[in-house]
């Protein structure tokens, strides 16, 4: 029996993986309708600082990890005490933190853009003023682009940072961006490492659209991505499976940010790769050796948002029946009871060699689904 901390769509992968290789395994989630709880072998439907939850984990799992950043790093130093946490709280409690995670980068001479740090209002003070046009972002517990205001001034930066309840924030420059990209990783108690192929993501109002793969940046700019993401784990000492996301700005690598679980942009390894991110996840927290995965096909991954499940503000599901089962378009849909604007409800791939035609099919698939 393995634990899954969190109960979403990342969750439910993974218990999809993980049964399929024949463990079982519990979520925790207080969401009755949880994605992941809804297939697991138990849901234990109580909040994450729930100790007698977290008890029953701890007596009833071999080994227990998360799919949700933002799980308190409080109930993993908990888990810790008599159970495997694989990644450990140390290493989360730093990439589920803005200000932790960019200090732990630039300290690790990571190219990382421009940032300050705004812990007071005082700290305003410390900002220049060609920083602008520049990004808030909030700390703790942003994510999909929200919790973010973009600022051109420092009086719009006064009031984003009044509007976050002056709450420990980062500012950062605002790139020019060439291109994002992003890679997964795992890593297991041995240290030995494995990664997918690099993925070029596009994002709309800061939610990752697209994301293609090969990525079409140059072979120096993906080692370099790959060099960085092996870094940022290694010395974070992870365990498991870990994103880290990048910016390409005039011909320059940066790091935006780090994932401490499975990631959206991974989502094509279910469809093109022999071995997907979430068997990864298994075989780390569960001291199996890694599989080196293999791209049997090139992938183009589109996100189906709650947006196209309404059309006027009245429910109108999309028509899903173009997907008839073929295996080089693929539809996986999660299972949440509700649709909203901006949620995350599925994605789908479509496999085969040339990127160009991949992605003009995915589009092309996209505006039919969009149009019902
Ligand atoms: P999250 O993914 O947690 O919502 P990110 O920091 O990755 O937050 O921001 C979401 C998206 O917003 C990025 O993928 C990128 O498209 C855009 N973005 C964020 N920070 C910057 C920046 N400093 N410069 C340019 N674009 C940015
Ligand atoms: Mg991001």
């Amino acid at each position: 029996m393995l634990g899954m901390l969190g109960g979403g769509q990342l969750g439910r992968f993974f218990v999809i993986a993980a049964q399929n290789i024949g463990y079982q395994v519990t979520v925790l989630d207080p969401d009755k309708n949880s994605p992941a709880g809804a297939i697991a072998d138990v849901h234990i439907c109580a909040g994450y600082e729930d100790i007698l939850a977290l008890t029953k984990m701890k007596e009833t799992c071999l080994a227990v990890t998360t799919e949700f950043e933002n799980i308190p790093a409080a109930t993993l130093e908990f888990l810790e005490e008599g159970l495997i946490v694989r990644p450990s709280s140390k290493a989360v409690s730093v990439v589920q933190n803005r200000i932790h995670e960019k200090i732990f980068l630039r300290d690790n001479n990571f190219p990382v853009g421009e940032f300050v740090i705004i812990t007071d209002v005082a700290s305003l003070g410390l900002v220049k003023n060609d920083i602008y046009p520049a990004i808030l972002k909030i700390a703790q517990f942003g994510y999909d682009g929200k919790g973010q205001i973009h600022v051109n001034n420092y009086k719009e930066l006064e009031a984003a940072y009044k509007k976050f309840s002056y709450k420990p924030c980062i500012l950062e420059r605002k790139l020019s961006l060439d291109a994002e990209i992003s890679v997964v990783l795992a890593r297991g108690h041995d240290g030995e490492k494995i990664n997918f192929p690099v993925v070029e993501n596009h994002h709309v109002s800061g939610i990752l659209d697209i994301s293609i793969v090969p990525a079409r940046v140059s072979n120096a700019l993906c080692t370099e991505a790959v060099h960085y993401a092996e870094k940022v784990a290694s010395q974070l000492n992870y365990i498991g499976v870990i994103a880290v996301e990048f910016f390409i700005s005039n011909g320059k690598i940066y790091v935006n940010e780090v994932a401490p679980r499975p990631h959206n942009s991974g989502h094509y390894t279910m469809d093109a790769c022999d071995f997907n991110q979430f068997d990864e996840q298994v075989f780390s927290l569960t001291g199996t050796p890694l599989k080196n995965p293999k791209l049997i096909k090139n992938a183009v991954m589109v996100n189906l948002l709650g947006d196209i499940w309404f059309k006027n503000e009245t429910l109108s599901p999309p028509n899903l029946d173009l997907f008839d089962g073929s295996t080089t378009e693929v539809l996986h849909i999660y299972g949440k009871s509700e649709a909203r604007a901006g949620r995350k409800m599925g994605h789908f791939t479509v496999t085969g060699d040339n990127v160009t035609n991949l992605e003009l099919r995915a589009k092309e698939i996209k505006d039919l689904l969009s149009k019902n």
